[in-house]
């Protein structure tokens, strides 16, 4: 009997050893069924060690499943997940063998021998491919990446170029590559990115269908796709965050497309970046990865100058359209009439446009009617139950609606504390702004762009589809307008409020708020010939540094003052930020073990811990949360110290106890 050590799938953070017969060939990374306690669960053979148990206490193997391995540099990237994230390796495990359980497992051993003769998904020719002669930077930038390939010297590059420049193109080059050289693709989108758009112009390109992978596809077709993966299958994957845990056996290239997208990062259950996770996956694998963006992240552009990402610029437009002309309207000259929202100025050119034919869009980055509903009589604010935050009031669904965690009431007209007549909105939310369009131009087709009007995949193209057309007027959106869509008869875009997200004490506001507004401003005559698209800023704040750089399309400046912000405040990129929240329904006992572990606070020259406080939503989905921040220096194993502190007190039962890295969220 020879002794392996095996990683469970499951809430384990170590290996357990087991036995084997020597007769029988083992690897690392071969997927096995375990007895644990009185069940069998999956597990991966990670190594060969001796164990400190006798031998008489372990046990034997009950299976070893008959597939190809997980690659060796998965396991790598296992371990660094979840060391790096706080996360039990067994959770990861679980993650990987995801679509499957088991009795899946073992049924398919017999399917799989056929499967891997099947051809790949390039048999499947839908289209004649046409493929755009790419301009001098493009070709330029979509060389080096196919260079890195050939030479086989991995690099991280940072493709960046405004709205339109041809950035996917760009990469289309090197996937191109990849699969002429029988290479497994990765491209990693914001999943509510993943529409027919993009697979409409992959199809164009390359003449078949990708493979699509995020929450919503069937498990059928994840089981699919995962044996293509590991079993070497030609394969190009266009998925969300959670296609990294694919074991893919054969991967050429990664590339994460608007890969400033806060989506990437996943700040419930097992918290974690997804580009940053996919960089160090791309290094381990040694393959080049190519983060693409119009508006590249804080850390992309630090990563970029300092020569550690190689830096790739497109600077034009690829069409040969200008970039629009952005103007600021300063509301206190212009204020809108009592209760609306849009200025004079904003509202004639809608007029004009309308009499044209031509499509508009305006952009307010609040959901539903409006955000607060207080009483004029008495002061009473609508609020949630479960959460300390108010309602949003939803007409369309005739719903107070509270967006933290879900609860509603249906909608009342008179107070609920003192019963008279006097509730008002304070602010509005895109569907005020609907009724304000409609008033004006009752003829109008005005479609609302938002996580309410567009629940799901099919909703979402019936509406793409019909504002890409032209069928739509007026355009009403929130944030979602700003990934990365292709309106080609859009040329002007209403900027509602300028002012939202500039504010709020979140370390990133400036950056998401220029983010946003460029984002949403580049949709702008992306297919003008000789006139150029129009935006126009409503705003209180006419000088604010962000809003200006978006006036001038400079992003360069915008990244210079945001740079020498955050160094001057020792904030990330150069600093490390840790957040741990503790969260109970007992208030009593979570400020108790909150001051438990300020007491076994460790002390480290460079690392400084804030807290406890109560967080900014010091109560949501009825639990009390209080808050940790811990600060370091980059240089700083900070991953090792937080270990040691938490290990020092146990978490009781009845307390939550999360670790993010790299905290995006600090509600
Ligand atoms: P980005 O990804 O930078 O936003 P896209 O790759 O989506 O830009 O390209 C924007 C538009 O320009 C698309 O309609 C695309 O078909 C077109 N385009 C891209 N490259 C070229 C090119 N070399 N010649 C002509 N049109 C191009
Ligand atoms: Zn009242
Ligand atoms: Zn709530």
């Amino acid at each position: 009997m020879k002794i392996i050590s095996v990683l469970p799938s499951g809430p384990f953070n170590k290996s357990f050893d087991y036995l084997v017969p020597n007769f029988v060939k083992i690897k690392i990374g071969q997927i096995v069924i375990i007895p644990f306690g009185t069940r069998e669960i999956l597990g991966i053979v990670i190594g060969f060690h001796g164990s400190e148990l006798p031998i008489t206490k372990l046990k034997k193997i009950d299976e070893i499943l008959n597939f190809p391995l997980i690659p060796i540099s998965y396991i790598k990237f296992m371990n660094f997940f979840s060391n790096w994230n706080y996360v039990d390796k067994g959770s990861i495990i679980k993650l990987f063998l995801s679509p499957f359980d088991k009795k899946s497992f073992r049924n398919l051993e017999t399917k799989l021998a056929k499967k891997q003769k099947n051809c790949s998904d390039k048999k499947n020719k839908l289209n004649i491919i046409r493929i755009k002669k790419l301009n001098s930077f493009q070709a330029k930038s979509s060389q080096q990446i196919i260079n890195s390939l050939k030479n086989q010297r991995p690099k991280c590059y940072l493709l960046e170029g405004v709205p339109g420049s041809g950035k996917t193109e760009t990469y289309f080059e090197a996937v191109d590559y990849c699969l002429k050289n029988r290479k497994q693709v990765l491209i990693l989108l914001p999943e509510i990115g993943l529409t027919s758009e993009w697979e409409m112009r992959f199809i164009e390109r390359f003449g078949f269908k990708p493979s699509v992978w995020h929450s919503g596809i069937k498990k059928s077709e994840k089981k699919n796709i995962w044996l293509k993966a590991i079993s070497k299958v030609e394969l190009v994957l266009v998925g969300a965050r959670s296609s990294l845990f694919i074991p893919f056996q054969n991967l050429g290239l990664i590339v994460v497309d608007e890969e400033h997208d806060n989506s990437f990062k996943q700040d419930s259950g097992i918290r974690y970046h997804a580009r940053d996770m996919a960089i160090y996956l791309a290094s381990k694998i040694k393959i080049p990865i190519v983060l693409s963006s119009a508006t590249p992240s804080i850390e992309s552009i630090f990563n970029s100058r300092k020569k550690k990402f190689k830096s790739l610029i497109l600077p034009n437009r690829a069409t040969g359209a200008r970039l629009p002309e952005v103007k600021i309207i300063d509301m206190k000259e212009n204020a809108p009439t009592r209760g609306n929202w849009l200025s004079e100025c904003v509202i004639n050119e809608l007029k004009k446009r309308f009499e044209n034919k031509q499509q508009s869009m305006l952009f307010l980055n609040r959901r539903g009617y409006s955000p607060l509903t207080l009483c004029k009589q008495c002061g009473y604010k609508v609020g949630c139950d479960n959460c300390d935050t108010w309602l949003v009031e939803h007409k369309k669904s005739n719903i107070f609606l509270c967006h933290h965690c879900g609860f509603k009431k249906k909608a009342f007209r008179y107070c609920e504390n003192c019963n008279s007549n006097s509730l008002v909105s304070c602010a509005p939310g895109i569907e005020k702004i609907n009724e304000e369009i409609k008033t004006l131009f009752p003829s109008a087709v005005i479609e609302n762009f938002s996580s309410d009007t567009m629940k799901n995949l099919k909703d979402f193209n019936i509406i793409l589809k019909k504002i890409v057309a032209g069928d739509v007027d007026f355009i009403i959106g929130t944030q979602l307008l700003a990934k990365g869509y292709n309106f080609p008869k859009l040329n002007f875009v209403g900027i509602v409020d300028g002012d939202l997200g500039l504010h709020g004490g979140d370390l990133r506001a400036s950056e998401k708020c220029f983010q946003l507004l460029m984002q949403v401003s580049g949709r702008a005559g992306r297919h003008l010939k000789k006139e150029r698209g129009l935006v126009y800023i409503q705003t209180y704040n006419p000088k604010n540094t962000v809003l200006k750089t978006i006036v001038k399309m400079n992003v360069s400046n915008f990244y210079d003052q945001e740079l020498d912000y955050r160094e001057s405040s020792n904030m990330p990129p150069f600093s490390r930020l840790v957040s741990i929240i503790l969260s109970s329904k007992i208030e009593k006992k979570l400020d108790e073990f909150a001051f438990k572990l300020l007491k076994t606070v460790p002390n480290y020259k460079d690392v400084e811990i804030l807290g406890p406080a109560p967080a900014p939503l010091s109560f949501l989905r009825g639990r009390y949360r209080r808050r940790f921040l811990i600060k370091s220096k980059k240089n700083i194993d900070l991953n090792n110290v937080i270990k040691n502190w938490l290990n020092i007190c146990k978490t009781p039962k009845n307390i939550r106890l999360n670790v993010d890295v790299d905290p995006y969220n600090f509600l």
